[in-house]
């Protein structure tokens, strides 16, 4: 799943950053208004961390504008004891609001429910066959077992397992397990899925040649 954060403060911005890429998001970062509504507009992300009070554009104005042309969830962060940003946050389209300071377990939480929805699950835990996986921990268990899998190989299950039934194209993984930050060199996808098949079973991803993958 691919986050964007905007956020002016350079040390939350860099501390939420890095703790979404330790839950296993990949992570992109904007540090005023207009930078974010522009990246926002250009890639299709999971979920945006939208700050209200921020340079050059305010994250009213960003979301207002996001909102004409796309539906990405955002969760606001408001000002904690400003009533009306919180009801103008959720007039204006937002998703979600978090007053600041916040607790990041529950930031983490909130995100992963929105991604949910958006996706339309209505649990953390999705049972694949034999096979459960347990967006909340980002865990994955087969007949009760932990399997063991790198977090780039539960960010692929997770975002097809989301997606269960449908064909995910290649174009879509890419821009959803990899960030800005990526190297090509940790971009590749079928070392990944061929990883997933050796732990989960070859039948566990189909390849729909030409079209994409699909966990049935
Ligand atoms: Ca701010």
């Amino acid at each position: 799943m691919r986050l964007l954060v905007v956020e002016d403060e350079p040390d939350l911005l860099s501390s939420l950053a890095e703790a979404l890429r330790e839950d296993g998001y990949a992570v992109d970062e904007a540090a005023d208004g207009e930078d974010g509504l522009s990246k926002a507009l250009l890639c299709d992300y999971d979920a945006i961390v939208l700050d209200v009070m921020l340079p050059r554009m305010s994250g009213f104005a960003v979301l207002e504008r996001l909102r004409v042309r796309k539906k990405t969830p955002v969760l606001m962060l408001t000002a904690r004891t400003k009533t009306p940003d919180r009801v103008r946050a959720l007039d204006g389209g937002a998703d979600d609001y978090l007053a600041k300071p916040y607790e990041l377990p529950e930031l983490l939480a909130r995100i992963r429910a929105l991604i949910r929805r958006a996706a339309g699950n209505a649990t953390a835990k999705l049972k694949i066959g034999d096979v459960t996986v347990d967006v909340a921990g980002h865990i994955v268990t087969q007949r009760g077992e932990v399997v063991a899998l790198t977090a780039r190989e539960i960010s692929l299950i997770e975002y097809l397992a989301q997606h269960r039934g449908r064909i995910v194209t290649r174009e879509q993984l890419y821009v959803h397990l990899f960030d800005e930050n990526d190297t090509t060199l940790s971009n590749l996808l079928d070392v990944h899925v061929s990883n997933v098949r050796k732990k989960l079973g070859h039948g566990f991803i189909s390849t729909h040649r030409g079209l994409g993958y699909c966990i049935e």
